[in-house]
């Protein structure tokens, strides 16, 4: 592992903080270091009050920080000497621990300070570091961990037993450091938990991590123990509907819709299809913290209900030993191993499904790498529940407000890139959807660059392509609850006479065609829906009201609309609803461009303000306000409702 640090960059952090949070950022860089919040940094500084005396102030990293990313608001200033006092208590409960931290903060506002700050301030150095290096917990959670630890490192670190964060680890640092620190002491590992370095510098604080954290990764590559590879003999053969099936088993059991997210990488599969995988997967998490996104062990294979079951065991056996009541949390897997899926992590949202993925992937390093030490070992199943009902965490679930209206759910938008479309994937983002977002124009795939966006270039007339785009989408979140059928062309004005069959042709390919093979290829999809599947039409005003000239555009959509209908009438058992719009004069897309917009309105008469508004309510409809209503039609207010047709062109005297 090599130091980052750069005199150049560095320079550009200037004030007190400048080289702490420059040196935290380093840190973030590097995944095998901290992940997804993870790890923590702090500096003692001293400052002037409005009263002219010095103080001591403790920065630590405040809650809801990445490393990565850190800023200096997101260090929290605390008084150090009352918070170094709390270590010497014989005993504090964590929830009083965090109170008194939050209430002595140093600037109103702050975020709250790390739950591990009293570690920060016991600590007689400046500039604190802390991580949770995989090489370190691939030796500390190997046979003889503390002693394997202590080889490499001699006097350089204080070595830990594991003890949960929180007051009682601080505590015992507290006592354990002053005891066993030397003057060489430039460290402190707790063992199945991370790695603290210190300095009087940011830079030497930083570099010490890195040359402690080398040192274990050579142990590693000594013992032949840091590279692996997997063969990777069969592809992976997960359908599907077989994907969006386990997706609906583990929503059921969960109660809530959740996205799965699945990874049939070599590793991934290689590792799922490990011959010991019962036995490695088994014991717990690489480091406890994991375990409030991951829960304690994967799922292996497809049986939620026996996952399920084996959780409340779990739950059962541990409750009693806790010091309070515990709420058992959904018995619900978030994590799943399976020789044809790979892996496949389960979450709220399409972000919380990727920290799961990114903290396995490391996980499985962890465990390989120990294994190869001669046996992966993690810590208890009582320290893992520790962590999972944490007081802390618990408190956090009965504050949790209710989540946006879709979390959880999926929608699959047509002709995503502009107009409609576009506005229809920021609705469902809004309210909290994941989005596969399909388009003609290979610029879908980089217009949002967002965990909870896939983007595919697809055309739509085109079997092949709605299959890939499917199957991209169902890998990535599981399943599709909603479908908004968008996508649709407008030929050129042309007399019934002169159309030519290929624009006859090629405007019901996409209007109708594209639209039912669609359908019947997400029908076994969204007939497992938890909440039931929802799908969205975007018809036209011409379906009712046709326009002279739109011959072929207002066929193709009066098809699609009796389409829509038939829908409702077939799919009502299945639990779909299926509803139209009828946009008219949404000027705001693509198609309309400041010329058109003039030509047309000069050709009623009318002034270009005039043409926009030129309807009943005299108000312009922006793609955004069929969007909104594109997205509620598939929320709550509409649960009673299917085959309805609802204009949404501020009045219309043709279709009133
Ligand atoms: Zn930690």
């Amino acid at each position: 592992m090599k130091s980052l640090w750069d005199d150049a960059e560095a320079a550009r952090f200037g004030g007190p903080l400048g080289p702490r949070v420059y040196t935290s950022r380093l840190l973030g860089r590097d995944k095998s270091l901290v992940l997804h919040g993870g790890g923590n940094t702090s500096v003692k500084l001293r400052e002037r009050n409005l009263f002219g005396e010095d103080e001591d102030v403790l920065y630590v990293k405040g809650s809801g920080w990445d490393l990565e990313t850190i800023e200096p608001a997101g260090f929290t200033p605390v008084a150090l000497g009352h918070v170094r006092r709390l270590a010497g208590l014989s005993s504090l409960p964590d929830p009083q621990m965090v109170n008194e931290l939050n209430t002595h903060m140093l600037r109103a506002g702050a975020p709250s300070p790390s739950v591990e700050t009293i570690l920060h301030a016991i600590l007689p150095h400046p500039y604190v570091d802390h991580t949770h290096a995989d090489a370190v917990l691939s030796v500390s959670n190997a046979p003889e961990g503390e002693k394997r630890i202590r080889d490499i490192y001699g006097e350089r670190v204080v070595v830990i037993p594991y003890i949960m964060a929180g007051f009682d680890l601080a505590a015992h640092c507290a006592r354990e450091f002053p005891k066993q620190a030397t003057s060489d002491c430039i460290g402190m590992v707790l063992l199945s938990h991370g790695i603290f370095s210190f300095g009087a510098e940011a830079r030497e604080s930083y570099e010490r991590m890195i040359d402690l954290v080398t040192l274990a990764e050579e142990y590693l590559r000594k013992k032949k123990a840091w590279h692996f590879s997997f063969s990777s003999a069969q592809p992976p053969g997960a359908k599907r509907e077989e994907i969006a099936s386990l997706r609906r088993a583990i929503a059921d059991q969960a109660g809530f819709p959740l996205v799965l997210k699945v990874n049939d990488s070599e590793k991934f599969l290689g590792f799922a299809r490990h011959p010991q995988i019962e036995r490695l997967s088994q014991k717990g998490p690489a480091t406890p913290d994991h375990v409030i996104r991951t829960k304690p062990l994967p799922m292996l294979g497809r049986d939620v209900a026996g996952y399920a079951r084996k959780y409340r065991e779990y739950f059962e056996r541990q409750a009693p030993h806790a010091k309070d009541k515990k709420t058992m949390l959904d018995a619900a897997p978030r994590m799943v191993l399976d020789p044809q899926l790979g892996f496949a992590a389960a979450g709220r949202t399409a972000r919380d499904a990727a920290i799961v993925e990114d903290l396995y992937d490391h996980t499985i390093d962890v465990i390989l790498r120990a294994e190869a030490l001669g046996g992966w070992r993690a810590v208890s199943e009582r320290d893992l529940f520790d962590i999972e009902y944490w007081d802390l965490e618990q408190a956090k679930l009965r504050k949790a407000g209710s989540p946006p209206l879709f979390t959880g759910e999926v929608v699959l938008v047509t002709g995503a890139a502009s107009g409609i479309g576009k506005a229809c994937v920021e609705s469902f983002l809004a309210r909290g959807a994941a989005v596969i977002a399909l388009d003609v124009n290979p610029a879908i795939e980089t217009l949002w660059s967002r965990v909870d966006v896939l983007g595919v270039t697809c055309d739509l007339t085109d079997p092949k392509a709605i299959e890939s785009g499917l199957d991209q989408g169902v890998k990535r979140f599981g399943g599709i609850d909603m479908l908004v059928l968008n996508a649709g062309i407008f030929p050129a004005s042309q007399p019934i006479q002169e159309i030519a069959a290929q624009t006859w042709k090629g405007t019901m390919a996409v209007n109708v065609e594209a639209n039912l093979m669609l359908m019947q290829r997400c029908h076994p999809l969204l007939k497992l829906a938890l909440r039931g599947g929802r799908i969205v039409v975007i018809g036209s005003k011409n379906v009712p009201a046709p326009g002279p000239g739109a011959a072929a555009y207002s066929a193709s959509k009066a098809a699609l609309n009796q389409l829509a209908r038939v829908a409702a009438l077939e799919w009502a058992t299945d639990g779909i609803r299926i509803n139209s719009l009828h946009p008219n004069a949404v000027y705001d897309t693509a198609l309309w461009t400041d010329e058109v917009l003039a030509s047309r309105a000069k050709a009623y008469n009318l002034t270009v303000e005039q043409y926009r508004k030129n309807n009943l309510l005299k108000q312009e409809v922006s793609s955004r306000d069929v969007a909104e209503l594109a997205a509620e039609m598939c929320g709550p207010l509409f649960a009673k409702t299917t085959a309805a047709q609802v204009p949404v062109d501020g009045g219309n005297e043709r279709v009133v």
